[in-house]
């Protein structure tokens, strides 16, 4: 069937649905092809209703029967939904409709995933299950009723009750029907349990298929852990007497906050040395305790409708971004979130799918769940912290919990309580919200008379439909060095108003050195004149620990700079103070290990691209590999002493301290390779006894083009494991020489293993293509053709997954015009597939047209 002409909805169209619903009663009698769900809905017309219109959403459904207070009736039924004539009076409508899990390719709604029935709702696939008003102001209790062969069946809330081949659940708090989960399957489980604060009990699960019991410990403690650091940071407790996780293989997004039944991308909760790496352990502890802080920044407070999506995401990933700090390193943590900032949602921000962190307008709300509405969401919520202090923070969110508990909200109403509880207008703040695009800061400086003066400008750049912006309130960071490296000022936090303002400081015997932007104290590009002396200088002595990586993450990009630009030798000062810090045994590992890792070939092209230039993929690439050789080299008689001095020996432990260990000891390998070929790395792969170490290995010999044997090794060993497969895929692709790259994600979508309908799968080939930039835009196009092939093939099935890959042609205009051209024709014939899905058309034409 085809798509009807795409719909754009917009927020200054809401209007509350006109019926209350009071209960919902589900009965699923599940089977493949045919499953049918029995509902019951106690509906209540709203006095003050503006809308009358008794409107159900549901796509996908056979429609049985229908009947109102018990009588049928036949309502209008289109592919979006039905309409029906409904008495004024409170009423209850019953429907019964059939669905087909198994063949349900886009995962949405009720789906199978190896032979496991599971769901996924947000943001709009509960109307793939039952007609309702599929829309998340509309909160209801929940009482669900489950009839199946398998051994387990799971749904929210609490279970009432149960017997051979059913079981009951309720779900006391009311909550949209986004939050809606169902599992069924032949599972086991982890079993523990948790005493809140107030002395509840709660048994805790975690259910996977059999084989995978082993691999659930350290996700449990980390959910223990999240449950509570959230007690005792933000005094909330969990509020059911059972708390479920299940893993699923086949899912589109991470993981996902069910109200008591999270249901988890597999490879977002199963873990084990053997089969997973450090990188995996901290992303599987982040993930789990943001879906459980979702609880109540989602679940108990929701959004009122889906353009508020960051009210429950940006707030979200602020909270597990503080628990991770917590956790492990704040300072390292910041500077991975800043560089994941930078490498995602700056590119977003500054090309054609430039957003607000609330949008006024989509056509398919799954293309909403971006860098921009998570990660900058809760960059925003970081400023508002700073702006108003740690105190009036607390203050503020407890009142916000307070009053909106059991509502489904805006962000009015989040900026409200700030306003409230601390007097302040955040009108001006509230910009941050509405205006997309990454504002410049540019810097200039003055002394005299002992006074030091900073002067900043802002502006942003045009982005699609907003080519004015309003100066916002920016917090800027600023502490002062003196020449001898002391700090003459501490930290002050600036509060920039106008679209040019001067601060100054007096009482300074001499002119410093100021560390501006102290910890990323805001989402922006600063544009300063700046030498690499001052730079050195930083990087030497900052006491704030992410300005001082930023003083080296600054040098190393302008090195990388000058030899594209200017086909310059790797800069000497750099490389010397870079191979002093390598070897200085004082510093945390993990902080070395981020000094080590070069600015992303994506960021560099960006940085290229602001200042007026073209910029080429291998030229970039060239220059990356031409200074880590170099350095390489700088550092031969240290290498190996380097190596042993940070091999991590004894029984693994996936502690934050040992992580750091590793991870300079894996960046070290990689330089080692350089000059052994591969010697030290097949020692590592043959010894190396957990996947961090063993994937490590893999990596430096496959990019030494020295690794077949481990290769067929690794495959051998793991082939009967799909997440460390999809490492095995993943390494192919990323460690492949630029003009090999995309014949090898070619052969790789031929392989017995590869599978089209795995999320993961697709990812771990394709996402590595895209990753690997100047593979991807080799000269030719062969990497653009093959992923807009596999985009096609993809969107037929799962639009949701090929939407959002279509992000990596979102940079396309940086680019010479022969490759402007090249992603032009794809993006046109991806754009003229028939039956193309409303996801992915909607996403082709903001890339062309944005
Ligand atoms: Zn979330």
């Amino acid at each position: 069937m085809a798509e009807a002409t795409p719909q754009t909805i917009y927020l200054k169209d809401y209007t509350p649905f006109g019926y209350q619903v009071d209960e919902v009663h589900l009965t699923f009698h599940l089977s493949p092809k045919a499953t049918r769900v029995v509902s019951r809905i106690e509906f209540t017309p709203k006095p003050d209703a503006v809308e009358r219109s008794f409107f159900l959403h549901g796509e996908q459904l056979k429609l049985i029967a229908a009947k109102i207070d018990g009588q049928p009736v036949s309502p209008d039924v289109t592919a979006q939904g039905l309409t029906c004539d409904v008495p004024s009076t409170p009423f209850v409508w019953e429907s019964e409709v059939e669905i087909s899990p198994v063949t349900n390719t886009a995962l949405e709604g009720l789906y199978m995933s190896n032979g496991m029935y599971c769901t996924q709702c947000e943001a709009e696939g509960f109307r793939k299950i039952t007609y309702y008003p599929d829309r998340p102001d509309v909160m209801s209790t929940f009482t669900v009723r489950i009839e199946g062969d398998e051994k387990v069946l799971l749904s929210n809330g609490n279970p009432t009750d149960s017997g051979e081949g059913w079981a009951e659940w309720h779900d006391p708090w009311p909550k949209p029907a986004y939050l809606f989960a169902l599992v069924a399957g032949d599972l086991v489980n982890h079993p523990d349990s948790f005493t809140t604060a107030s002395g509840q009990d709660v048994e805790l699960n975690i259910w996977v298929r059999p084989g995978d019991e082993g691999k659930c410990a350290f996700g449990m403690e980390a959910l223990k852990k999240s449950m509570t650091w959230d007690e005792q940071v933000y005094g909330l407790e969990y509020d059911l007497d059972i708390f479920n996780i299940v893993a699923v293989d086949d899912f589109n997004m991470g993981a996902m906050e069910n109200k008591g039944l999270n249901i988890f991308n597999s490879s977002c909760v199963l873990a084990s040395p053997e089969t997973s790496t450090d990188a995996n352990f901290e992303r599987i502890e982040a993930i789990i305790a943001h879906e459980y802080f979702h609880n109540w920044t989602g679940n108990r407070i929701t959004c009122r409708d889906w353009f508020q999506l960051c009210l429950k995401e940006g707030l979200t990933v602020y909270r597990d971004s503080q628990f991770t700090s917590d956790m492990r390193s704040a300072s390292v943590k910041r500077i991975s979130d800043v560089i994941d900032l930078r490498g995602r949602q700056f590119a977003e921000d500054n090309g054609p799918l430039a957003h607000q962190v609330r949008p006024e307008s989509f056509q398919e709300i799954n293309n909403f769940y971006t860098a921009t509405i998570y990660e900058k969401g809760a960059e925003v919520i970081g400023m508002l912290k700073r702006l108003v202090g740690d105190e009036a923070y607390a203050k503020a969110v407890a009142l916000y919990f307070e009053r909106h508990d059991g509502q489904a909200c805006t962000i009015e109403d989040w900026l409200q309580v700030f306003e409230d509880s601390t007097g302040r207008d955040l009108s001006q703040f509230s910009k941050w919200y509405s205006q997309a695009g990454t504002p410049r800061i540019k810097v200039t400086d003055d002394y005299s008379d002992g006074t030091y003066t900073l002067t900043l400008e802002q502006s942003t750049p045009p982005t699609p439909g907003q080519p004015d912006k309003d100066p916002r309130v920016i917090p800027v960071a600023v502490g002062l060095l003196g020449q001898n490296g002391d700090e003459v000022r501490g930290t002050e936090v600036l509060e920039l108003t106008e679209a040019k303002q001067s601060f100054s400081f007096d009482g300074l015997a001499s002119k410093p050195v100021p560390s501006i932007l102290r910890e990323f104290s805001a989402p922006i590009i600063m544009e300063r004149e700046s030498t690499n002396a001052e730079r050195a200088f930083l990087l030497a002595h900052d006491s704030d620990s992410f300005n001082r990586w930023e003083a080296g993450n600054t040098l190393a990009k302008e090195a990388r700079v000058a030899m594209v630009l200017d086909a310059a030798a790797p800069d000497a000062d750099y490389l010397d103070a870079l191979t002093k810090l390598v070897r200085d045994d004082s510093l945390d590992p993990a902080f070395r290990a981020l000094v080590l890792s070069p600015p992303s070939q994506s960021d560099l092209a960006q940085t290229l691209f602001e200042r007026g230039h073209t910029p080429d993929p291998q030229a970039i690439y060239d220059a990356a590999e031409t200074f880590a050789q170099t350095l390489a080299e700088a550092l031969t008689d240290s290498l190996p002493r380097l190596y042993a001095d940070t091999t991590v020996q004894g029984a693994y432990s996936s502690d934050a301290e040992s992580a750091g260990k590793r991870d300079l000891n894996a960046r070290i390998l990689s330089l080692l390779t350089r000059l052994d070929g591969g010697e030290a790395a097949a020692r590592q792969y043959d010894a190396a006894d957990n996947m961090t170490q063993q994937n490590a290995a893999l990596a430096c010999l496959l990019k030494a083009e020295n690794g077949e044997a481990q290769s067929q090794a690794f495959y051998d060993q793991w082939q009967g494991d799909r997440l460390v497969m999809d490492k095995w895929f993943g390494l192919q692709v990323a460690c492949s020489a630029p003009k090999k790259a995309a014949s090898a994600a070619a052969n790789l979508t031929e392989h017995a293993l590869f599978d089209l309908k795995n999320p993961n799968r697709f990812r771990a080939v394709m996402g590595a293509l895209a990753m690997n930039q100047a593979g991807f835009h080799y000269e030719g196009g062969a990497g653009y053709q093959l992923l807009a092939d596999n985009l096609i093939a993809l969107d037929a099935l799962n639009p949701q997954t090929t939407a959002r890959m279509c992000s990596a042609f979102q940079t396309w205009k940086r680019y010479d015009s022969t490759r402007q051209e090249l992603i032009r024709a794809q993006l046109e014939r991806i754009s003229a597939t028939d039956n193309l899905s409303r996801d992915t058309n909607e996403m082709v034409s903001r890339i062309l047209n944005g």
